[in-house]
């Protein structure tokens, strides 16, 4: 159920409501928009009368039942969208967001220059992994915690926001500690400790859809975040496995304007993992910013042929430097705004 307060309703009358709701033992979560706040209540749906009853409370607009099971996710519960802060830079808005890097970190030398390179084309934020998901285990794994280190080293020295890969909730607080995203990798979609790990944490989460999860299923692994409390989730496309065998993965890009339509949450899109091919890279980031994407991940290597991982995917700077002013002339068209560096 959710309770809509009136608008500008009386902070002591939005406690009332939280404390009745927590004596009625469901937990509320408090979603604050700027035009009112609206209280989601959590818990047994065969109490809901109970809920319904707290219509009565002073400055309560109106009790609501929210059908669809990705409460906390779902758009009916928060209409207005969710806006990520991430140290002053802002994720969901207008402005549309870039996320830049290589797939791992190799060394200080390749995520400097990639750091530098992203940054002067007009990113905001650095990817890299430390901890790499990899199909053999026979492949480049990461640089594990000298990777986090290299990432705080081009976060000081460039000023770009980090985002780098979460594998195992043992590593959450050396993870958590060296960037400003956390990106839960598409393999982990469903790892439901993991999903809860990062729930706890105040700090925002990049979600991948894993290449087999409906929409629902994603937003239900969004939800497992939300309901612990953390409401700066972000939804990531990054492809999904067909019959088709020319390209890694095929981009779903019917899932930007229907994860919209249904969710309040910001979705990005990766077209790198969502094509497997360099190739394919600018034309899908297009697409993606037209279908009305919050933002992009794209992977970026100064050397993209002796990568460690990806290479076959990742554009040298020059190249991203290209998808940047394309992208920014799309963005325009749909009203958004991209700043470009130079
Ligand atoms: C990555 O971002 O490098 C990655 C491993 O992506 P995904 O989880 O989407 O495969
Ligand atoms: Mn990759």
């Amino acid at each position: 159920m959710i309770i809509v307060m009136v608008r500008g309703a009386a902070e002591e009358h939005v406690n009332q409501v939280i404390k009745e709701v927590q004596d009625l033992g469901y937990s509320p979560h408090l979603l604050r928009g700027t035009e009112r706040n609206v209280i989601a209540c959590i818990g047994d749906e065969r109490g809901k009368y109970r809920i319904q009853a707290l219509e009565s409370l002073p400055d309560v607009e109106r009790v609501v039942p929210i059908l669809r099971p990705y409460k906390l996710a779902d758009i009916e519960t928060r209409p207005e969208r969710t806006e990520i802060d991430i140290g002053g830079v802002k994720l969901g808005g207008m402005e549309l967001q870039v996320i830049a890097g290589p797939c791992s970190v190799e060394s200080e030398e390749q995520i400097l220059e990639t750091a530098e390179a992203v940054k002067a084309s007009g990113a905001k934020f650095l990817r890299g992994g430390a901890f790499k998901p990899r199909t053999s285990p026979y492949e480049f794994r990461g640089l594990a915690e000298e990777g986090l280190e290299l990432l705080a080293l081009a976060r000081e020295k460039t000023g770009l926001k980090i985002v780098t890969e979460l594998m195992d909730p043992h590593h959450l607080d050396l993870v958590a500690e060296k960037t400003d995203i956390i990106q839960i990798g598409a393999r982990n979609c469903q790892n439901f400790p993991l999903l809860d790990s990062v729930g706890d944490l105040d700090m925002p989460v990049l979600l991948k859809r894993g290449w087999s999860t409906t929409l629902r299923e994603f937003l239900m692994a969004a939800e497992y975040i939300l309901s612990r409390g953390n409401p700066n989730v972000i939804l990531c496309e990054r492809g999904i496995r067909t019959f088709e065998s020319e390209y890694r993965n095929v981009l779903d890009l019917n899932s930007v304007p229907a994860l919209r339509s249904m969710s309040h949450l910001p979705v990005i899109v990766d077209p790198s993992h969502g094509t497997g091919r360099q190739d394919l890279v600018i034309p899908m980031a297009r697409a993606a910013v037209a279908a009305g994407a919050d933002g992009l991940m794209i992977e970026v290597h100064p050397h993209p042929d002796r990568a460690l991982s990806d290479g076959p995917q990742s554009l040298r700077p020059e190249r991203f430097d290209i998808l940047m002013r394309e992208i920014a002339r799309i963005a325009g068209a749909v009203d958004r705004t991209l700043t470009l560096g130079g």
